[in-house]
């Protein structure tokens, strides 16, 4: 056969291949209008938030935990505020101000659920407080927003449960299932809150159904050319570990320096580990986000998402050109600290850097830990593991199970134009310190948010809107509705 014909044959075959898969993607489920939703006093709920945002519960930028003074009277607040949740709940203070809330079920031997916020707050950067259109604890309500730290992490979630818990008791209404509100005082700074509860459920027996904590939300212009909001409901969470490399020399005069110094050899360390990243590959979430998201998307991502089996090279490509995009495909290598030497005429005796990982599920720290002596080809820098964050990635739960079909349906009648997706966490939250307390775990809060809230998370001017609140305290009453 003839080269040219061959080849037209080759790309007629190839494009009907192409066009078969990406047919066959899963479309988007039509937009659900048939829910009637709770009616919620959206005015008085507000107010209720803005008096959380008020507590100043802040974890500090040195590690250290919230005033216990703080914490009491957010737990104070919380009692006075939802009567109801708490005449039928039972609640323990955890560690040294964690709430864990239980609410027995109608069949106590059906696997609970386990739902997670936490109460503590990031301070405010020193020197940006002028920049905050109203106080950062002035639980101030302006312009259909409430303003301030914790309406976006995390407060809203610990205030929208208990609204939706307060609503439900109020009717006299028991879940068919025990429900166990899990509120961490101290997420900020590493969760020891979060880790002596789940202890504390461990030692009971307790095993849930599946955990839900924040991290997913509803973006919007975030995923390129789709307009609709994308809801992750992310399915595992990556790990984290800091490797220190150290390199020693004799030291001495720096006016007779040797060929090699401690800080030279070093430096060559991180150039190469710099220059050999981890293998990119497409992880089971980030997979599964990508396919659920594909039929929101143009023609050409969707061609080149039908048929990664051809494309995936190019794709990772393509992910890997943007910071966030390439956290999703790899473990990334971030060198964030350096030390060496005191004085300007002496050379130092030892050198060291300390790298950043954040682990794609399936790389685990001792393969890491290989790939950094591999990379670094030098017996003579020592690598130690530091710090006391250290965590494997989570296990990756399961994206069609019943829990997850829940969720997808709550968020669905919440917000009919979403397109339900999956996705995986860049960043660690208290849900890590309960694996093996739960058959799946998801993260996700029921929130809008486009580029510039992100920004707000932690940063300048946190707000959420009215009636984004009401939206989340809707969302939380369904999923708690539709339990059975
Ligand atoms: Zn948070």
């Amino acid at each position: 056969m003839r080269l040219i014909p061959f080849l037209l044959l080759s790309l007629a075959a190839l494009a009907a291949v192409l066009s078969f898969h990406t047919l066959g993607l899963p479309s988007l489920p039509a937009a659900s209008t048939t829910v009637v939703l709770a009616a919620i006093d959206e005015a008085e709920a507000t107010q209720r938030l803005a008096a959380a945002i008020r507590i100043p519960t802040i974890s500090g930028a040195a590690g250290q935990p919230s005033d216990p003074v703080a914490l009491a009277a957010f737990a104070e607040l919380l009692a006075s505020h939802y009567p109801n949740a708490h005449r039928v709940m039972r609640r323990e203070r955890i560690g040294d101000g964690s709430l864990l809330y239980t609410w027995t079920g109608k069949d106590a031997a059906r696997r609970p659920v386990l739902l997670l916020a936490h109460i503590d707050v990031v301070p405010v950067e020193p020197g940006t407080e002028a920049r905050w259109t109203h106080p950062a604890f002035g639980g101030v309500i302006a312009d259909g927003y409430v303003w301030g730290r914790g309406t976006l992490d995390d407060k809203l979630n610990v205030t929208g449960l208990m609204e939706a818990a307060e609503a439900l008791a109020a009717q006299g209404w028991q879940p068919p299932r025990t429900l166990l509100f899990a509120f961490g005082h101290d997420e900020e700074v590493g969760g020891t809150g979060a880790r002596a509860i789940a202890a504390t459920l461990k030692a009971r027996g307790i095993r849930a159904d599946f955990l839900l904590d924040e991290g997913g939300a509803l973006t919007t212009g975030i995923l390129p050319g789709v307009s609709r909001p994308v809801a992750t409901i992310m399915s595992a969470e990556k790990g984290y570990a800091s490797f220190r490399l150290t390199a020693t020399a004799t030291g001495g005069h720096s006016s007779q320096p040797p060929p090699d110094t401690a800080v030279t050899r070093l430096a060559r360390a991180l150039v190469r580990l710099q220059d050999r990243p981890m293998p990119a590959r497409l992880a089971a979430p980030v997979d599964v986000m990508l396919e659920r998201a594909a039929p929101a998307m143009g023609l050409v991502n969707r061609v080149v998402i039908a048929n990664r089996w051809l494309f995936e090279p190019l794709l990772l490509r393509l992910l890997a050109a943007q910071p966030v995009s390439n956290a999703l495909i790899r473990t990334t290598t971030a060198p964030t600290m350096l030390r060496a030497g005191v004085k300007d005429n002496v050379l130092p005796a030892e050198a060291s850097a300390v790298i950043n990982f954040r682990l794609l599920p399936g790389d685990s720290t001792a393969e890491v830990e290989a790939h950094v002596r591999d990379a670094i080809a030098d017996d003579g820098i020592a690598i130690s593991l530091e710090g006391s964050f250290a965590s494997e990635a989570s296990a990756v739960s399961d994206p069609d199970s019943a829990a997850f079909r829940q969720l997808a349906e709550v968020t669905r009648a919440v917000f009919p134009d979403a397109v339900v997706t999956t996705g995986l966490m860049l960043g660690a939250t208290d849900a890590r310190h309960y694996e093996g307390l739960y058959d799946n775990r998801y993260n996700f809060m029921p929130v809008t948010l486009n580029a510039a809230d992100l920004q707000r998370i932690h940063g300048t001017n946190e707000r959420i809107a009215v009636a984004d609140y009401a939206r989340l305290i809707r969302w939380y009453r369904r999923l708690l509705e539709t339990l059975d």
